[in-house]
């Protein structure tokens, strides 16, 4: 299991990095930053980088963007800031890599801290436990843990689906993929954290040890994913089907995720809506199992529901794992010749979505605002929201995957500040839209928003229970609707890690107290 060193997190935390400052460039609007005595790389120009996101529709510049090389660095930042007390307005966010969607990585007129630049002193693995386990700094990136634990032959369990995030950045949320309905997500695979809380001051948490502090953080933000001991030659038979009824997708989704699927290692699913291109969109690589059948199969215009599973296997087992899926997809009840499949490795399989970026990036496609909702819809509701929303809010766009898969409670933590439906089964639904210039109409960025908020008033209105991942409000009546009975604990924890809410400015939960 990985251990995290310094973390923050969104109420309590924030890591610093230090300070040098350009005396050429000082601040006017906050003098204490450069009156007091500086450790470490502090910026006061060319910061823009740290004023905008991959949502793209924010753009709030600090004051300064702190380079940290020490967890000592970070506290004696935000001790200082903590010492200003009422007299100041400054605030100071963590960044990853700033793969928010709602500025929720910005500190506007404060100091942002660059997690990425603080590596010291690197990744350090422990095999020797029973439980392997992974520290380091949450400013690394995914990818770069990926490729350092397969070379000793490990990795983690629980991922996201893009990996070019950082561990700081996804354990700030939860860090959920195709592979949470058996591992939980990332925030379940964390032994230890070593926090920065808005006081400056530096905590050792775990289960065990601050488990207040601990559970606070995870889900605010905390931490990753356990390893276990594959082979380092995995490779994954992914598969596709379609459905084009709702129910049937969803019961065999369900069925899979059941306790007894432990067999199974992925599992997630999207809506194809307003397509043609019907199963090679999100990935090239699938070949249909029966070609010509396949060739004859037409969409008509139909909302279609695609299942998406994968098993891992070694190559030397690959005549077992295909019969084994074979029994497995002869119990399910999508449409027969749709069904379609590949064979990639293990690493191309986690960095898919990169594939995507690079070529998005040739096309100028990728640094464009992405008006993203996603969601938590609990199981009594599914039929409900899909009804609503699939077939009538969202039936003329095309604009960016959908996706839908359910994951089971049972493998989420207790305790946590991350809050989710009250059921034991959930659906992640994730709008992944990109808002491109030239579009306008249908799928232009007002447009996309406007569905979004037709969507966000759909299910307040509907009662459904349905929560929002990555969420994002305007008001305190909303987020304390959202944290709903984990809302006092939620304050109170606010109020005794980071009193003065100088931490995690963008997350617009708690305004700066002054
Ligand atoms: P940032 O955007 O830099 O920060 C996010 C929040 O975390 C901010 O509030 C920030 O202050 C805080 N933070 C960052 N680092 C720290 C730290 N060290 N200590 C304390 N707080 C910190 N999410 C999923 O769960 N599953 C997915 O499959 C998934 N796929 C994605 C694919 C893409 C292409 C993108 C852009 C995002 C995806 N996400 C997914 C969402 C992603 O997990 C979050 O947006 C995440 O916060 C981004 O990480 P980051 O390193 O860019 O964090």
């Amino acid at each position: 299991l990985f251990r995290l060193k310094p973390l923050v997190f969104k109420i309590a935390l924030l890591f610093l990095l230090g300070i040098t400052t350009n005396r050429n460039h000082l601040p006017t609007n906050h003098p204490s930053l450069y009156t007091m005595p500086f450790y470490g790389n502090l910026s006061f120009h060319n910061i823009n980088h740290a004023s905008k996101d991959f949502g793209n529709r924010y753009h709030l510049m600090p004051t300064a963007v702190l380079y940290p090389n020490s967890t000592s660095n970070i506290a004696h930042i935000i001790k200082h800031v903590f010492n200003l007390g009422l007299t100041s307005h400054l605030t100071v966010a963590a960044r990853g890599h700033g793969h928010s969607l709602e500025g929720q990585s910005l500190a506007p007129q404060g100091v942002v801290i660059h997690m990425e630049s603080y590596k010291s002193p690197g990744m350090s693995f422990h095999t020797a436990d029973h439980y392997p386990y992974v520290d380091d700094s949450a400013g690394e990136l995914w990818i770069n843990i990926l490729h350092e634990s397969l070379k000793r032959g490990l990795t983690p369990k629980s991922w996201t689906d893009y990996l070019h995030l950082t561990v700081g950045g996804t354990l700030s949320n939860a860090g959920i993929s195709g592979q949470a309905f058996r591992h939980g997500p990332q925030i379940n695979n964390v032994y230890h954290l070593r926090v920065v809380t808005g006081r400056g001051d530096v905590v050792t948490c775990s289960d065990e040890q601050n488990a207040d502090l601990f559970n606070a953080v995870l889900g605010g933000l905390a931490s990753l994913g356990s390893s276990q001991r594959p082979e380092s030659l995995w490779n994954q038979l992914l598969q596709r089907a379609l459905y084009s009824d709702f129910a049937t997708f969803t019961n065999d989704q369900e069925r899979l995720i059941s306790s007894s699927r432990d067999s199974l290692d992925y599992l997630e699913g999207f809506v194809v809506i307003n397509r043609t291109g019907l199963l090679n969109n999100r990935r090239s690589s699938f070949n249909p199992k029966d070609p010509v059948q396949a060739e004859q199969f037409t969409s008509a215009g139909r909302v279609l529901f695609c299942l998406e599973l994968a098993k891992y296997f070694n190559l030397e087992d690959v005549g077992s794992i295909e019969r084994e899926v074979d029994s497995l997809l002869a119990e399910l009840s999508f449409i027969r010749p749709t069904l379609f499949m590949s064979e990639v490795s293990y690493v191309d399989f986690l960095d898919r979505v990169h594939v995507s970026e690079m070529k998005l990036r040739e096309n100028n496609l990728w640094d464009v605002p992405h008006p993203w909702l996603n969601l938590l819809v609990p199981r009594s509701s599914i039929h409900g929201f899909a009804k609503e929303v699939f077939h009538n809010i969202v039936k003329d766009t095309s604009n960016g995957p959908v996706l839908i898969y359910p994951v089971n409670k049972s493998r989420w933590k207790n305790g946590t500040s991350f809050v989710t439906p009250e059921e034991d089964v959930f659906y992640l639904v994730a709008f992944l839209s990109s808002a491109v210039p030239s579009s306008a109409g249908k799928d232009g960025l007002d447009a996309i928003l406007a569905r979004n908020r037709r969507i966000v008033k759909f299910i307040s209105e509907s009662n459904m229970g349905i929560k929002q991942y990555l969420p994002h409000y305007n008001t305190t009546q909303e987020w304390i609707a959202h944290f709903g009975a984990k809302w006092e604990i939620f304050l109170r924890r606010k109020m005794l890690y980071d009193p003065l809410a100088i931490l995690a400015p963008g997350q617009r939960i708690f305004p700066r107290a002054n």
